[in-house]
C-alpha cells in the first residue's frame, strides 16, 4: 500500500468563547481542517487539525508545503519511521501538523486491520474513569456549583483551573473541598502561574486539603525549581504537558526528580506515536502518565482516548464540560456512562466525520 495523495479540507468553526484563565481563550471563530491521507488501495485516513483557540489556519499550509513530499509514495504502515522523519522537520512543520498526520496514519492502520487503534497499540482496559475539568469562573461560588453538579451526577474526580492568584486559588480549593467533602478526588491545575515560593505555599495547603494531584505549578522550563518543589511536597506533582523538547526531554524531567506523574497529549507530543512512547517511558519508571484532553478538537480527544485505553498507567480521561470539550465535526461524540468512558470499538479512530454538517461551512481544499 502506498500513500497517493494528501488533501486538507478547510471549514469554518464558530464557537462561543470560554477560558481556562484570564488569557487562555477558546471558542473563537477559527478554521478546522480535515486531513485526508489517501492511499492507492482506496483506504483514506483522517484526522482534525486546529483547536478553537488556535485554528488550523496556523498550521495547515505546512502539511502541503513541507510534509506532502515526504509522504507521497510511502507505505502508511511504516508509521514509526514516518513519525521520526516528520519530527526532524519540526522547524518547518508545527507539532499540531505533525500530530494530525500521525493520527491520520494510525486511522489508516486501524482501517487496514479492521481494528480500533487501541488494539494495535495493545489494549489494557475496557473503560476508564472521567474527571471533569473546570473552565475559569469569575466567582468562587460558580466553581463550587460546577463541582456539586458533577458529584451529584456520580462523577468521582474533578480538576480545578483557578485564577492563578495564590490566595484566591487556595480559597477556591478550600470551598470546593468543603462542598464535596470526601466524595470526589480533587486536583489543582495552576497552569504554570506561580513563582517557587507561592507554588510551595499553595502546594502545602492543598496537601492539607487531601488533593489528589498538583499540576503545572511552575513554568514549564523551570527544572531547577521543580526539583526543589518535588523534594518539599508530599502531594504528587504532575508536569511535562507542554515542556520544551517534548517527548525527548521527559527522561531528564524524570531522572532529575522533578515530577511524580508525567503528562502529555497527542498534540503536545506530536501524535499517537510519541504519546504511546511517553506512556511506556513512564511505565518503565513505574510512574503514571496522565493524558491531557479536551482543549483541542473532537478527533484529538478520540486519539487521546485510544492511547489511554492502551496504557495501564493512565488513570483518567479528562473532560471539559464547560466548553463541550471543543466538540465539533463528528456525527457522534465520546459518551460518558456514570463517570466512565468505554474503549472505542470501530476500526481506526472509530468516529464518523459529520461531512454533511461540515460542508455547510466549507472554505477550501488545499492539496
Ligand atoms: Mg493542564
Amino acid at each position: 500500500m502506498k500513500i497517493q495523495d494528501i488533501k486538507v479540507d478547510i471549514f469554518e468553526w464558530k464557537g462561543t468563547p470560554w477560558k481556562t484563565n484570564y488569557r487562555n481563550i477558546f471558542g473563537q471563530d477559527v478554521n478546522l481542517s480535515v486531513i485526508r491521507i489517501i492511499t492507492d488501495e482506496g483506504i483514506e485516513g483522517n484526522s482534525f487539525l486546529g483547536s478553537s483557540k488556535l485554528g488550523s489556519e496556523h498550521h495547515h499550509k505546512g502539511i502541503v508545503d513541507f510534509a506532502k513530499e515526504l509522504l507521497i509514495g510511502r507505505n502508511p504502515q511504516d508509521i514509526s519511521k514516518i513519525w521520526n522523519d516528520l519530527w526532524k522537520m519540526n522547524r518547518s512543520l508545527s507539532l499540531n501538523a505533525i500530530a494530525s498526520i500521525d493520527i491520520a496514519l494510525w486511522d489508516i492502520n486501524g482501517k487496514i486491520s479492521n481494528q480500533p487503534i487501541h488494539r494495535l497499540l495493545g489494549t489494557c482496559k475496557e473503560k476508564v474513569p472521567v474527571y471533569s475539568s473546570t473552565a475559569f469562573h469569575e466567582n468562587i461560588n460558580d466553581y463550587v456549583k460546577e463541582a456539586i453538579t458533577f458529584m451529584e451526577a456520580g462523577w468521582t474526580a474533578h480538576k480545578i483551573h483557578p485564577h492563578g492568584i495564590p490566595d484566591i486559588d487556595i480559597k477556591i480549593c478550600q470551598e470546593i473541598r468543603k462542598s464535596v467533602d470526601s466524595k470526589m478526588k480533587l486536583m489543582l491545575d495552576s497552569m504554570c502561574a506561580y513563582q517557587y515560593e507561592d507554588a510551595l505555599r499553595v502546594g502545602k495547603k492543598i496537601e492539607d486539603l487531601n488533593f489528589y494531584w498538583y499540576e503545572d505549578p511552575l513554568v514549564e522550563e523551570d527544572i531547577y525549581n521543580y526539583k526543589k518543589l518535588y523534594s518539599k511536597l508530599d502531594i504528587p506533582i504532575v508536569s511535562t504537558e507542554f515542556i520544551p523538547g517534548k517527548y525527548y526531554s521527559v527522561p531528564e524531567w524524570i531522572t532529575q526528580k522533578t515530577t511524580n506523574i508525567v503528562r502529555g497529549d497527542v498534540v503536545a507530543m506530536g501524535g499517537i506515536s510519541p504519546l504511546k512512547r511517553l506512556t511506556d517511558l513512564a511505565d518503565a519508571f513505574n510512574m503514571k502518565c496522565e493524558i491531557h484532553s479536551g482543549s483541542s478538537n473532537s478527533l484529538d480527544n478520540v486519539a487521546n482516548l485510544h492511547v489511554i485505553i492502551a496504557s495501564a498507567n493512565c488513570e483518567f480521561y479528562e473532560f471539559f464540560p464547560c466548553s463541550g470539550e471543543n466538540r465539533f465535526g463528528l456525527s457522534e461524540e465520546i459518551e460518558f456512562d456514570n463517570g466512565y468512558v468505554s474503549a472505542p470499538n470501530k476500526p481506526g479512530l472509530g468516529f464518523e466525520i459529520a461531512w454533511k454538517d461540515l460542508n455547510k461551512t466549507y472554505v477550501a481544499t488545499i492539496e
